[in-house]
């Protein structure tokens, strides 16, 4: 245990990109033995390199934002643990259960909390949703996210380290980790209900984040989790929903040219706001405004 906080205290940048890309191509191969829908029958339109491109794109973006602000989490995590601050500076623990802890609160913080305020601030949804509009949710969805929401994303995993107190080795485990399970729980598979359900107590699975790309909501407001389903659960996000019923997408920009080129995906934070089916902007109006693709 503590030879793995040792590794994760000076892992090289390499190691990271590796982690990253490796988990994306495992995951790939995963999809393409195992896979939940096979889009390209489903759709005409489907391209799977193309759809690859435009999410990889995403996520160098992604990657450089983390890369430029690394500095300021090391600088907090070194703060905290220096001047003692946070909870695990707080409470004597065990290293196992540091690690424990530390990987609930950064999960809860750092990843939960802000996606939920995502789904609620009409300003930050702006910005996440161009995360939704994926309409093949596959392993490559998992860092589609606006440079914007990139930041925001930042901010709130350094606002995690410090109410946390997290040691600088428990957060990088914490990040492969995110890393990881987000590709795993978007990823195109088809998880059979025996591995699922007993896994899903633990861990987010497929199954259940999937629900959170339904086209519209309520599905789309549940599920936020991303490692850990325990918060949900928690706090009655939770959501389950057959995978046969499944459609993903957001219902507001369901037409082709508005989710499937970069230059609009960048725009749609700073175009007009559009209230989603089922929210309580639309719930006394009239559906038939809404654009939908044949
Ligand atoms: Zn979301």
């Amino acid at each position: 245990m503590e030879r793995l906080i040792q590794y994760f205290e000076t892992i090289p940048s390499s190691h990271r990109s590796l982690i990253l890309v490796g988990g994306i191509t495992f995951f790939w191969l995963v999809e393409s033995a195992v896979p939940l829908f096979q889009f390209g029958k489903a759709d005409a339109h489907y391209r799977k390199a193309g759809h690859a491109g435009i999410n990889l794109f995403f996520t160098l973006t992604t990657v450089a934002v983390n890369f430029v602000l690394a500095f300021i989490l090391l600088k907090t995590s070194d703060f905290v643990v220096a001047h003692q601050i946070g909870v695990l500076q707080w409470l004597s623990l065990p290293l196992w259960a540091q690690i424990v802890v530390g990987l609930l609160l950064l999960d809860l913080i750092g990843a939960w909390s802000i996606h939920w305020l995502q789904h609620h601030v009409k300003w930050m949804w702006r910005f996440h949703l161009i995360h939704h509009t994926d309409t093949y949710v596959d392993t490559t969805t998992a860092n589609r996210h606006h440079p914007g929401e990139s930041v925001f994303r930042f901010i709130f995993t350094t606002l995690a380290v410090l109410i946390a107190g997290t040691p600088i080795g428990v957060v990088m485990l914490y990040q492969a980790l995110s890393v990881l399970l987000s590709q795993f729980n978007h990823a195109n598979i088809h998880l059979p209900r025996w591995i699922d359900r007993p896994l899903n107590w633990f861990f987010v699975t497929p199954n259940m984040h999937h629900v959170h790309h339904h086209y519209v909501l309520p599905q789309t407001n549940t599920n936020y989790g991303n490692i850990f389903p325990f918060w949900d659960r928690l706090f009655g996000t939770y959501a389950e929903m057959a995978s046969k019923d499944l459609r993903y997408g957001v219902d507001t920009h369901l037409e082709r040219h508005e989710h499937s080129r970069i230059g609009n995906l960048l725009n749609i934070p700073f175009q007009p706001y559009r209230p989603p089916m089922g929210s309580p902007e639309t719930t006394t109006s009239s559906h038939a405004d809404i654009n939908e693709s044949p």
